[in-house]
């Protein structure tokens, strides 16, 4: 830490409550004042090589020019106006340009302000379609262990149990049904004997394809997707893909339902949509969910509509990170980042107590057998001139698309040397 932390930070953190932090024991923020590229600098004039990209966000770097162009464009022409029987060009061009983006029966796109918000829309959007056509009862989801789709009460309930902390809030949350992911024939048989026990008690299947990130970047193939396809059909269920996290190219293609050649029925997006702007999110359904939802009678309408939903200077945003999408090589930067993650990476596995190293698309993973002082481990990487952030069981590199290639050896170098030394019998 810098010897003389400014006063904003000393002044004001008595004040601030952190996301996900014991508050008693968390080390105090590292005071921020600019970011570039692939790089943060602090307060006391240091730099860091970012390795997560701000929760997956910054795919393109931070203040990427072409982006700050459109958000000052817009700023000076509309910076906010409510969607609510008004309309504006950001948000209508940007609807049509991720139905043109997803796979073709996605098609309606309704947008909000955050992910978890995403996901709750994406929820109700599956209650009703089958309320509107009809048929009652079918008010539960099934998701996954290991999954993660977000932090308000609906999206906490379709979390693992443990990091939706469905003990603390049993009282509260509504109870889902969570499964194992059938990723193998076994699984995918009691899998089908779960989904025929409660089937006329479920809306929708939902899941992360590829990997489940927040609760602890766990791959699984293409064909489990394919599978999960076929049993919602089967099952005549819904079938929900939360690309929050995955969407925008981290997997390696723009979605990751692409890598399974699997369109779900409503997509969620919003992490890396704006760039790493600002916040937004879409909940994207097929025409024939939406048509469930047109009627003379306006019961059958969809009751949701967030204050700031379509902000204008975040799909403005958006617009311009698409455009970055189309007009610069972010799969092939994406597959370079894999090729190096892979190389870079491979000396961890011969660490004691690292149980596994993986790498799909531009995510790079060391998984431990467990972190036990990991305020320590988050040290040593802020030391080594990195932000690089473990939780759970995990060391994860999520670095920006356009990442240099100096930079990104930087990283690499630095979670193998942290991790050789952090786990060397005698430090422990
Ligand atoms: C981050 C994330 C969310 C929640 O998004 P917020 O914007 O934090 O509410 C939901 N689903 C997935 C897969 C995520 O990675």
């Amino acid at each position: 830490m810098s010897p003389d932390p400014p006063d904003w930070l000393s002044q004001g953190l008595p004040h601030i409550w952190l996301p996900y932090a014991q508050m008693k024991t968390a080390p105090p923020p590292l005071p921020v004042v600019r970011t570039n590229g692939a790089r943060i600098t602090l307060a006391d004039g240091r730099e860091l090589v970012d390795g997560i990209a701000s929760w997956w966000t910054a795919c393109h770097g931070y203040n990427h020019p072409h982006i700050r162009e459109a958000v000052i464009a817009q700023l000076g022409a509309m910076p906010h106006i409510m969607f609510g029987g008004l309309a504006h060009e950001p948000a209508l061009t940007l609807a049509l340009r991720l139905a043109a983006l997803l796979p073709k029966p996605l098609d309606r796109v309704f947008f909000s302000d955050s992910g978890s918000v995403a996901v709750e829309v994406a929820m109700k959007m599956a209650v009703q379609f089958w309320l509107n056509r009809g048929i009652a009862g079918r008010n539960r989801f099934v998701a996954f262990k290991g999954g993660y789709h977000g932090d308000t009460f609906a999206t906490m309930a379709v979390c693992d149990p443990d990091e939706g902390m469905h003990r603390l809030f049993s009282k509260v949350l509504p109870s889902q049904i969570i499964a194992e992911l059938p990723t193998d024939a076994l699984r995918r048989e009691a899998f089908d004997a779960l989904l025929e026990r409660h089937a006329g008690e479920v809306a929708a299947i939902l899941v992360e394809p590829l990997v489940q990130g927040a609760g602890g970047m766990i791959f699984h193939d293409p064909e489990t997707l394919r599978y999960l396809r076929e049993a919602a059909d089967r099952h005549d269920l819904l079938l929900i893909f939360d690309e929050i996290f995955t969407g925008f190219g981290r997997t390696g293609t723009l979605f990751a339902c692409e890598a399974a050649d699997v369109a779900p029925d409503i997509v969620t997006l919003s992490k890396a949509l704006t760039g790493g702007t600002m916040g937004l999110a879409a909940t994207i359904a097929t025409a024939a969910i939406f048509e469930t939802f047109l009627s003379e009678d306006f019961g059958r309408a969809l009751m949701h509509g967030p204050t700031f939903m379509a902000n204008p200077l975040a799909c403005a945003a958006a617009n311009a990170s698409l455009d970055l999408f189309a007009r610069e090589p972010r799969l092939e930067q994406a597959a370079k980042i894999e090729a190096a993650l892979r190389l870079g990476l491979e000396p961890c596995r011969n660490f004691s107590r690292v149980v596994d190293v993986r790498v799909k698309g531009a995510i790079g993973v060391v998984e431990l057998d467990r972190i036990d002082d990991i305020n320590e481990l988050k040290r040593r990487f802020v030391a080594a001139g990195v932000w690089v952030r473990p939780f759970g069981k995990i060391v994860y590199l999520t670095p920006a698309f356009t990442i240099d290639e100096a930079d990104l050896q930087r990283l690499i170098g630095a979670v193998v040397a942290v991790l050789k030394d952090y786990l060397s019998p005698t430090q422990r």
